[in-house]
């Protein structure tokens, strides 16, 4: 694994530029090199104090363009934007043209016009990001598309478990919950695997797409086999906007056989950690209690880490247009 980066790296962008030229629409395709690039910057940006205000993408405008709801994500990416300099406008969707019948190409159209230098952009679509590339002169970041990739929250993931176990590389980590719907679970799988780490999953037959086994991880549909052994419970919400039918049985049904519980929990190691993309439906994929234990829960870390890695995916991207990385 490459060395920590010193915290005064954090504030000089020179030669950073993982990314540079690109876009970050997902996290198959990248390679070992350039994650591990993205995540010492954010390491860096992580130990900067709270309030620390970077200069780094200044004359940059970020856009965020959120189709479908979100509080973590849009919020993070203005404030890492901000952060690290650049000016943000948060394009209203809900009260845009969008909602008069304007397609996606349109809007994208609209948008280029007035020459943002990052688009940031969640749809319900898989594939969006990509068409949006295809069509403005922004760099994009995909910020959640359809059931297809999410991936800072997958880098954001990483780094947290990093910063509190020191590595990823032969760590056990069970993925937990409808893995067919979830973008963070793909995003999961692409990254972790990149990073050495023994990936399980566990759901119910109807939660698991058919091509999974082609990604390489196991899979199990019993919660004692898919946990024995985890020094990482990731779990995730039953994406009910996404589902066609009856994919679960009823929720109290769904808690007893998948949801987690300190009684489930034991049958991991001893001092597993439990992690959550959010929002979170206690009582349904976790147990209030366990919601609650700090000991025990990275949920918030993962937030607050969340801010450092969008800083340094921004960065990665705006700071070869300002010509102050090769
Ligand atoms: N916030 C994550 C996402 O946008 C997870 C979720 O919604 O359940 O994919």
């Amino acid at each position: 694994m490459a060395r920590r980066a010193p915290l005064d790296s954090a504030t000089d962008c020179n030669g950073f530029a993982p990314l540079a030229g690109k876009h970050l629409l997902g996290i198959e395709g990248l390679d070992r090199p350039c994650v591990e690039a993205l995540l010492e910057r954010a390491d860096a940006f992580a130990d900067l104090p709270p309030r620390a205000r970077l200069d780094h993408l200044n004359g940059l405008t970020v856009f965020t363009v959120f189709f479908e709801n979100s509080t973590r994500t849009r919020v993070s990416f203005d404030l890492a934007a901000r952060k690290i300099g650049a000016s943000v406008v948060n394009v209203p969707i809900s009260t845009s043209s969008i909602k008069k019948g304007e397609s996606l190409l349109d809007t994208a159209l609209t948008l280029n016009a007035m020459h943002p230098d990052i688009l940031v952009m969640r749809h319900p679509n898989a594939g969006a990001a990509l068409l949006l590339a295809n069509y403005v002169d922004a760099a994009v970041v995909n910020a959640g598309d359809g059931r297809h990739e999410h991936p800072t929250q997958a880098l954001l993931d990483a780094l947290t478990i990093r910063r509190r176990l020191g590595r990823i590389e032969g760590l056990n980590i069970t993925i937990c919950g409808d893995i067919t719907n979830s973008r963070v679970a793909r995003s999961n799988i692409h990254l972790l695997s990149i990073l050495g780490a023994n990936l399980r999953l566990v759901a119910p037959p109807t939660l698991v797409p058919p091509q999974i086994s082609a990604m390489g991880v196991e899979c199990y549909h019993d919660m004692a086999a898919g946990l024995a052994g985890a020094d990482i419970v990731m779990l995730l919400r039953l994406q009910q906007e996404r589902m066609q039918g009856a994919e679960t049985p009823s929720q109290r049904e769904y808690f007893h056989l998948y949801g987690l519980t300190a009684e489930k929990l034991a049958l991991a190691k001893a001092e597993a950690l439990i992690m959550h993309p959010g929002p979170m439906n206690r009582g349904v994929e976790i147990s209030s209690e366990l919601a609650d234990d700090v000991e025990r829960s990275l949920i918030t870390a993962q937030v607050e880490i969340g801010v450092a890695v969008r800083m340094a995916c921004l960065e990665s991207l705006g700071a070869p247009l300002l010509g102050r990385a090769q």
